[in-house]
């Protein structure tokens, strides 16, 4: 490591001590980018890495709502606007009780350049709060019923909404931010700015969504890997794959894996992992979506329904399947540890194509790059997503819809660029095949460049 990322790392670590999220992810860029840094002293001297660290702005609120039960609840809203040099700020919405300043900046980060890699202009943000739709609040093992949400949302954009605006911050939706709350935070932003614009993304059809954005990130996914198997001359066709998750991401990557002729072996949830032994169909998938999305389940229930299922009680996806052939982590950070890399390898896994944020640990990551498998992170594999954001916001700013399939193309013309830009930047700094380094190098440098233009600001 250059003395330069140490020094930078280690101010990183003693200013936010009390952050391991965005430490983690601090970390795994910076130790990535040697290369680039030394064949560009421009950057050190322009202290690119020091302000690439520390976000323009953080805004946090109080979000006070009322219950049911006419009770009142406070929670804590947030959102992170950490870089602007290419964009408007654009990133999800998280509604989660895992939800802190550590975990929305490290999303923020890994946004910065996860943007850059779809070759749109979007800058990196993040926000969201503590809020847990999932559970009510004055009823034990009850969700929160669809007024609660709505009450929530009208009252976190109430406060948001001066922080925003379509050439500023275009939030979208992620971990329990779909459909429904995106529909409640738009009514509430249209209200308070007195202006129909694409502020949000993640919209309904009938209000300025864009057909494909729902599929977005697990296609995009499935898009990705398809680039990797192609340079060593395979397909899906036949693939054993193992996903975790059951929502937004994984069940997309699921349904474009099966398009695709691969077996989907398992899925999984916070009540645990199911795995059909001869892979799950067209009709349960459909089942589960409904089952997630509608009557907003778990899979424990549709386990007991399903006799060719197996349930793993609490268990995630990575070491209940004999023989795998790829494994794709779609649910949330940090779950997939060394021990669990170490299960996949010795299984047979020779592909890792991360849905989620930050899933693999570094110690999963330091062994799949050591066994040379294709693994992809996520800032560039689950990039699909933000990318079919930003075609969400340009046909909003044209006021017209693109049909299913010219979005379909866009994003896998996206997807292909993704992972040509991040191959070629491997290959061009002596890591051949590193997508790890490859993603970090080319998202980087778009925004280092961008930065060093526009002087110290
Ligand atoms: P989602 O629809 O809310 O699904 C999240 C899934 O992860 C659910 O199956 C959930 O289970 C599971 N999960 C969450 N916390 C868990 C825990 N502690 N233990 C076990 N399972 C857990 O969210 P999503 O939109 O698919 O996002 C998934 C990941 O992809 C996140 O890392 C997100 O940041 C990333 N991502 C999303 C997008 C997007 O467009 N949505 C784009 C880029 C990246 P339950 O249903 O039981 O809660």
């Amino acid at each position: 490591m250059s003395k330069y990322v140490d020094k930078v790392l280690k101010e990183v670590q003693a200013k936010n001590a009390n952050e391991p999220e965005f430490i983690q992810a601090v970390d795994e860029v910076l130790t990535t980018l040697d290369p680039v840094l030394k064949a560009n002293p421009v950057y050190e001297k322009n202290a690119i890495l020091e302000r690439m660290v520390e976000p323009e702005r953080i805004v946090m609120f109080r979000v006070p709502w009322v219950d049911d039960k006419g009770i009142v609840r406070v929670n804590r809203g947030y959102r992170i606007q950490m870089n602007s040099a290419i964009g408007p700020y654009k990133g999800g919405l998280r509604f989660d009780p895992t939800v802190n300043l550590s975990v929305l900046k490290f999303l923020a980060f890994e946004q910065v350049f996860k943007n850059s890699l779809t070759t749109l202009p979007m800058g990196g943000g993040k926000g969201g709060s503590d809020f847990n739709p999932k559970q009510s609040p004055h009823t034990p093992g009850k969700r929160c019923s669809d007024a609660e949400v709505m009450r929530f949302c009208q009252s976190f954009m109430t406060e948001l909404f001066r922080h925003i605006g379509p050439d500023t911050d275009v939030p979208a939706g992620d971990m329990n931010v779909g459909g429904r709350e995106i529909g409640y935070l738009f009514g509430q932003y249209k209200r308070l700015a007195n202006e129909w614009t694409g502020v949000l993304t993640g919209k309904g059809l009938s209000f300025g969504g864009s057909l494909i954005r729902p599929e977005a990130t697990g296609y995009g996914n499935i898009y990705f890997a398809e680039n990797m198997l192609a340079m060593r001359g395979e397909t899906f066709e036949g693939k054993r794959c193992v996903i975790s998750g059951s929502g937004n991401v994984a069940s997309f990557a699921a349904e474009k894996l099966m398009q695709l002729g691969a077996k989907v072996l398992t899925l999984s949830d916070r009540s645990g992992a199911i795995y059909a032994p001869d892979g799950i169909t067209a009709k349960m998938l459909k089942d589960i979506m409904v089952l997630k999305n509608v009557k907003r389940g778990e899979l424990a229930e549709f386990a007991k329904k399903t006799k060719a299922v197996k349930f793993f009680a609490g268990k995630n996806s990575w070491q209940i399947v004999d023989k795998i052939d790829a494994a794709f982590p779609c649910a949330r950070q940090n779950e997939l540890n060394g021990a669990d890399a170490d299960y996949l390898l010795k299984h047979g896994c020779t592909l890792v194509g991360e849905g989620a944020n930050m899933p693999s640990t570094p110690d999963a990551i330091a062994k799949f790059v050591a066994a040379k498998i294709m693994y992809s992170p996520g800032k560039a594999s689950n990039a699909g997503g933000v990318a079919t954001s930003g075609l969400e916001m340009s046909q909003n700013s044209e006021r017209l819809s693109w049909t299913r399939d010219e979005v379909d193309a866009k994003l896998k013309g996206i997807m292909k660029s993704i992972h040509d830009n991040a191959w070629e930047a491997a290959a061009k700094y002596g890591h051949k095949g590193n997508y790890v380094m490859g993603a970090n190098i080319a998202g980087f440098v778009k925004v280092a460049d961008a930065m060093v233009a526009q002087g110290v600001c």
